[in-house]
């Protein structure tokens, strides 16, 4: 079956008492047994639960994943998928990742001893270069954030397996109806649900997938030892967001390529980065890697800091929060508000400037949200 389908139908069965076709919020902390030990399969809901694991069925399947685990947000999944790791590893990570992925590495799981490297893998060859002996896994993100850069997950993937690494992606911006990752190579996926797989800005949650028995068995002793699940309620807002999600992504992707189209001609926007665009660095591997661009854009206003505040003031249908991946248009200053948690002189080094502001293109009338960017640019 094609995506769009099994986004609705896979690993979604009637439930079984009254046959409703949704699945139930089991919202329930412990299970009745029979007698100690004649249980159902079900003993206590850290551990199983039904809507949870409705979720994950889905999620592995559109990943091409044998197993998925839900988690309580994407970083919950990142904290537990570090914890494969011990003292004295070392991870190599693309250098722009998410704002609270540098701060959950840097800040505390390096403060348990596992020591990381940030590169720009835009150059395969860079990988390389930052290799240690006790070098153990490469953490990607693709397109990253802020700065929509491009990695090449199966050549990346080639490289590291030949050092026997255990490559990591983070999917969140491209989600799985546009790339997925473990078909070009990479072991395992995370993902904040929070973002365009719930969709509709109402919920935070996570997910890591893999294809390999080891790393999944030891991923669900770690969840359930760490305890860091996603209620029931949580669970079924993200299944009810999965069944939408290939129609979303495709008006997210035909909006924003319009967007971009229209913020390259402005005169007061000095560069777009967009993947979609030809002149993006990364162009030609997004379009070999991804089924399209996705529904984010960073741009540089011209006028540094003030005028990036009035315009981020001044426009009205996008919204300025942080976040991004759901039904409405959203506007933020990377700087001042996602990145903030990164040291000024890193962001300085990165090009997370003043001027620089990311936009999460929603799914309304392409025209107002053009309308929106223009009257806000004119002032
Ligand atoms: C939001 C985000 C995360 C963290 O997810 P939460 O659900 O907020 O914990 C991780 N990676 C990326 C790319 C994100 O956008």
């Amino acid at each position: 079956m094609r995506i769009a389908t099994r986004a609705i139908h896979a690993g979604q069965h009637p439930e079984a008492i009254t046959g409703a076709i949704m699945t139930p919020v089991f919202q329930t902390s412990t299970y009745v047994q029979h007698g100690p030990g004649e249980h159902t399969g079900y003993e206590y809901s850290r551990t199983q639960n039904p809507t949870r694991e409705a979720l994950e069925r889905n999620i592995a399947d559109l990943e091409s994943a044998s197993h998925a685990f839900a988690f309580a947000s994407g970083c919950a999944a990142a904290a537990t998928v570090m914890h494969l790791f011990k003292a004295g590893d070392h991870i190599v990570c693309n250098d722009d990742v998410y704002g609270g992925t540098h701060r959950l590495f840097t800040q505390v799981m390096a403060t348990h001893g596992l020591e990381f490297t940030f590169v720009d893998l835009g150059d395969v060859n860079a990988l390389e270069g930052a290799l240690r002996p006790n070098t153990k896994a490469l953490w990607l993100e693709t397109p990253s954030n802020p700065l929509l850069k491009i990695i090449d997950l199966k050549a990346l993937s080639t490289k590291a397996h030949a050092h026997e690494l255990v490559v990591i992606c983070d999917n969140t911006f491209a989600t799985p109806i546009l790339q997925r990752p473990l078909e070009l190579g990479c072991d395992i996926v995370v993902h904040s649900t929070t973002k365009y797989m719930g969709g509709h800005s109402d919920v935070i949650g996570g997910a890591a997938c893999t294809n390999n028995d080891t790393h999944a068995k030891r991923l669900g002793f770690l969840r359930n030892s760490l305890g860091n699940v996603p209620g029931p309620w949580d669970a079924w807002l993200v299944l009810r967001g999965m069944k939408t999600l290939p129609l979303r992504m495709k008006a997210h992707c035909e909006n924003a390529s319009r967007i971009a189209a229209y913020l390259v001609e402005h005169k007061r926007i000095e560069r777009v980065m967009y993947p979609g665009l030809k002149t993006h660095p990364g162009h030609a591997i997004a379009a070999s890697q991804m089924s399209a661009f996705g529904g984010m854009i960073t741009f540089i206003l011209e006028g540094g800091l003030p005028q990036a505040e009035r315009f981020l003031k001044s426009v009205k249908i996008f919204a300025l929060a942080e976040s991004l991946g759901g039904v409405e248009s959203l506007i933020e200053h990377p700087a001042l508000m996602t990145h903030a948690s990164i040291p000024a002189h890193i962001r300085a080094q990165l090009g997370i400037n003043d001027g620089l502001i990311r936009i999460s293109v929603g799914i309304e009338d392409v025209n107002d949200l053009l309308e929106d960017l223009d009257q806000a640019l004119s002032i």
